[in-house]
């Protein structure tokens, strides 16, 4: 077995923005495993969130690829490496192998629905983009909020969407004094649910908070071992391979987190078709999907998933 890490640059076709700053390329880590016949691939994305940067997980990687090359496998891997977009690229690149050498089958089902997502702008802006979404086909709105202008924002959405199913996320930039005022809020205006709305060191806050509308772990929630905690504060955790390291980590996370009640939304990072193609399996599990992160490149990988009206087609 070879195995060898690059990172690849792809150029968004409009700025990313969420409450933690705007992005206007997707930097991923690329690996690739073969053993001269078949080639496994995986990719992950670097999040400086969780301390990491394309550099730091090349640098992750790099003792690891010796490893395979001596045999190491992928529930070896799990010991050998924490939970994180590195072991993630690793982890699905030989997922990738094993599965093609079994043969490469059409996943079943082929075609899975995803939100849209729209990034932080002004009230006006977002309606817009609310508006060319739904004229689009999609159904499910994801709302990209900082800590102003939420009423203002979702009403706007709202009045230009009317009949969509929204959900917003706040990537941790709102606080406990204005939570229950916000949830109201968003409950009356028809929100199906919120992610992550307070940083992930202030979790303790929602265990005796009463929640009026269903609230989704995604900065807190990395592998099973958050559970214990997470199940007194939320009704859903969105899980994320490059979250949870892998495939591997991430299906055994939907299965506990199901056992425990919990609800499940898949996730994504600003990635290409591949990322979105290793998480696949996961796509029946969840309550919600966001798999659009490819939508944003100003172009994807060959062969690219088909986005289309809400959903993605394997192509
Ligand atoms: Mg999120």
């Amino acid at each position: 077995m070879r195995a060898r890490c690059f990172d690849e640059q792809w150029p968004l076709r409009t700025a990313f923005v969420i409450s933690r700053g705007a992005r206007t390329e997707a930097q991923v880590v690329v690996v690739e495993v073969s053993d001269g016949d078949v080639i496994g691939v995986g990719e992950c994305t670097p999040y400086a969130r969780y301390g990491e940067s394309v550099a730091s997980v090349l640098h992750q990687l790099q003792p690891l690829l010796k490893e395979v090359a001596d045999g190491l496998t992928r529930e070896q891997l799990q010991l050998h490496m924490p939970a994180g977009a590195a072991r993630n690229a690793l982890d699905c690149a030989l997922m990738d192998w094993e599965s093609k050498k079994e043969g490469h089958q059409l996943p079943s089902p082929s075609v899975l629905s995803t939100v849209q997502t729209l990034v932080v702008d002004s009230p006006e802006a977002m309606a817009g983009a609310a508006q060319t979404a739904v004229a689009a086909g999609a159904d499910v709105l994801k709302l990209k909020l900082d800590d102003r202008h939420v009423q203002e924002r979702v009403s706007a959405v709202r009045a230009a969407a009317p009949d969509a199913r929204l959900v917003i996320d706040a990537n941790e930039a709102w606080r406990a004094e204005t939570l229950l005022q916000r949830c109201n809020d968003l409950s009356e205006l028809g929100v199906s649910m919120l992610e992550q709305p307070l940083p992930a060191s202030e979790d303790a806050f929602l265990e005796t908070f009463e929640h009026p509308l269903t609230i989704c772990a995604d900065e807190s929630c990395h592998t099973r071992d958050d559970l214990p905690k997470l199940v007194k504060r939320y009704e859903m955790i969105n899980i994320k391979l490059d979250k949870t390291g892998g495939i591997t980590e991430a299906m055994a996370l939907a299965d506990e987190a199901a056992n425990l009640g919990l609800e499940i939304m898949l996730g994504c990072m600003l990635c290409t078709s591949r990322a979105i193609r290793a998480a696949w399996p996961l796509g029946t599990r969840a309550s919600f999907l966001d798999l659009d992160g490819p939508t944003w490149l100003a172009s994807d990988v060959e062969p690219p998933l088909r986005f289309e009206a809400g959903r993605v087609y394997w192509t």
